[in-house]
C-alpha cells in the first residue's frame, strides 16, 4: 500500500532546524528563554496585536483568556457550537456554562442573528454572559462586523478562537485582531506548528502581564515563591518557540499553498453534481486551512461517509466536519440556540487532505478517487446517525 496521505501533516522548512539547534546549543532548554520572547514579539506584529503570550497549547490560551475576563463558576459563556471540543472544554474548566450558538450559512461561523436572540434573552432575565467565544472555523473569520456591534451594545467581551485561522483576513484585518483576547494553536495539524503550543494576544498590557503570571503558577515576586491565587503550568518551551519562529517566517507561503490546494479541488471537482465547497464571503480571505466539501447524496449518488471510506481504502485520510457541541453527550445539559445549519454541516460535510506539504500527485489521487466514486454511482448510501433535518443543496453559497 502507498504511503498514507494525511489530512494536514506538519510541514517544516530549513530554518526551524537552525533555530532549534541554536536554542539547544545555548542551553535554553526551559519554558522561558530568548526564543520565547522573540516568538511573542514577531507573532504580535504578524497578527496586529500589541502583546502576545506563548502558551503550552491553544486550549491553555483559551482557558487563561477566560480567567483574565473573570469567568467563574456558574457564569454563562456564549460559544460557537460548530467547533473543536477545546473551545467548550476551556469554559468547563472554569465550571462556567457554555451556551452553544449555531452557525450562519455564509461563513459557517457563529450566526449573529442567533447571537442577538440569546443576548436579548439573557438581558431580559438579567444574566448577561460573561464572554462570547467566537470561533474562526477552518481558517475563515466570523462575521465580526455584526458580532462586535452586538458585543459592544451589550458590553460583553469577545474571545476570538483563531486556532484554525492564523494568516486569514477579514475586511483587510488579520484574524486574531477582533477579540478583546485572541487565541491561536500550534498543534501538529495547524497551519504552522511547534508540535504543540499556543498563543494569546491582546492589546492590554495589564492583561498580557496577568496571562504571563497565571501561566507560570501565579507566582508573586518573592524569593520564596508567594502565591495568592491558583495558577497553571502553561508556559511554552524555548525549544518549541524556536521552531515556531521558523514556521512563522514561512506563514504567507503556507497560506498560499493551502489556498492553491483548495482552488485545485474546486477546479477539478466542482462540476460533479451534489458537491459544493465552503463559501468565502467577499470581504474575507480564508487560509483554507482545510478544504471542506458538502455532499448531497441524493444528487451525488453516495454520501460523505462513502467518500471517506473509499479514500480510507486507498490510505487517504479525510474527516467529517465537527460534530456540533450541542449534540455531544458531554455537553448535553447545556443550553443551545440552534437553526439546523451546523447539523447539516456535520451530516454532509467532509474535509479533504489539505496539508501544505502534500504533493500534486497525492492531491490527484484524492480527486481521482472522488471522481471514480461518482462514476460508479453506487447507492450503498449509509445514513449518518444525526437527527433528521431538511436537506438543503444550497447550503454553500458561492
Ligand atoms: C486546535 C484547536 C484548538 C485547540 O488548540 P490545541 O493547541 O490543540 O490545544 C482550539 N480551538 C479550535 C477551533 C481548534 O481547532
Amino acid at each position: 500500500m502507498s504511503e498514507r496521505v494525511y489530512l494536514s501533516a506538519p510541514h517544516m522548512s530549513e530554518r526551524e532546524r537552525e533555530l532549534l539547534i541554536d536554542a539547544f546549543d545555548s542551553n535554553w532548554v526551559a519554558p522561558i528563554g530568548p526564543h520565547v520572547d522573540a516568538f511573542e514579539t514577531e507573532f504580535a506584529s504578524v497578527v496586529g496585536a500589541k502583546h502576545a503570550v506563548a502558551t503550552s497549547s491553544g486550549t491553555a490560551a483559551l482557558h487563561v483568556a477566560l480567567r483574565i475576563l473573570g469567568v467563574q463558576h456558574g457564569d454563562d459563556v456564549l460559544v460557537s457550537t460548530f467547533t473543536f471540543v477545546a473551545s467548550a472544554n476551556s469554559i468547563c474548566y472554569q465550571l462556567a456554562n457554555p451556551v452553544f450558538i449555531d452557525s450562519e450559512r455564509e461563513t459557517w461561523n457563529m450566526d449573529p442573528q442567533l447571537l442577538e436572540k440569546e443576548l436579548k434573552r439573557s438581558h431580559r432575565v438579567g444574566k448577561l454572559p460573561k464572554a462570547i467565544m467566537v470561533v474562526d472555523m477552518n481558517g475563515q473569520c466570523a462575521n465580526y462586523q455584526s458580532i462586535l456591534q452586538l458585543a459592544r451594545m451589550y458590553d460583553v467581551p469577545v474571545i476570538e478562537d483563531a486556532a484554525e485561522a492564523l494568516g486569514a483576513t477579514y475586511q483587510c484585518r488579520p484574524a486574531g485582531s477582533f477579540g478583546d483576547i485572541s487565541c491561536f494553536s500550534f498543534n501538529g495539524n495547524k497551519i504552522i506548528t511547534t508540535s504543540g503550543g499556543g498563543m494569546l494576544t491582546c492589546n492590554s498590557e495589564a492583561w498580557a502581564q496577568r496571562a504571563k503570571y497565571l501561566i507560570t503558577q501565579a507566582r508573586q515576586p518573592a524569593p520564596h515563591y508567594e502565591h495568592t491565587e491558583v495558577g497553571y503550568n502553561y508556559r511554552m518551551s524555548n525549544l518549541l518557540a524556536a521552531v515556531g519562529r521558523g514556521q512563522l517566517s514561512v506563514l504567507p507561503n503556507r497560506v498560499g499553498r493551502r489556498r492553491a490546494i483548495f482552488k485545485r479541488y474546486q477546479d477539478e471537482l466542482a462540476d460533479l453534481p451534489g458537491i459544493s465547497f465552503m463559501p468565502e464571503p467577499e470581504n474575507c480571505e480564508s487560509t483554507r486551512w482545510l478544504t471542506s466539501i458538502l455532499v448531497n447524496p441524493d444528487i451525488f449518488g453516495a454520501d460523505r461517509e462513502a467518500i471517506r471510506l473509499k479514500l480510507e481504502s486507498l490510505n487517504i485520510e479525510s474527516r467529517p466536519l465537527w460534530k456540533p457541541m450541542h449534540l455531544q453527550p458531554a455537553f448535553a445539559k447545556y443550553r443551545s440556540v440552534t437553526n439546523g445549519v451546523s447539523e447539516i454541516l456535520f451530516r454532509d460535510g467532509l474535509s479533504l487532505p489539505s496539508g501544505s506539504a502534500m504533493s500534486e500527485k497525492d492531491q490527484a489521487s484524492v480527486i481521482a478517487c472522488i471522481r471514480s466514486l461518482r462514476a460508479s454511482t453506487i447507492s450503498r448510501v449509509h445514513k449518518p446517525k444525526v437527527p433528521a433535518s431538511p436537506r438543503e443543496a444550497d447550503l454553500a453559497i458561492g
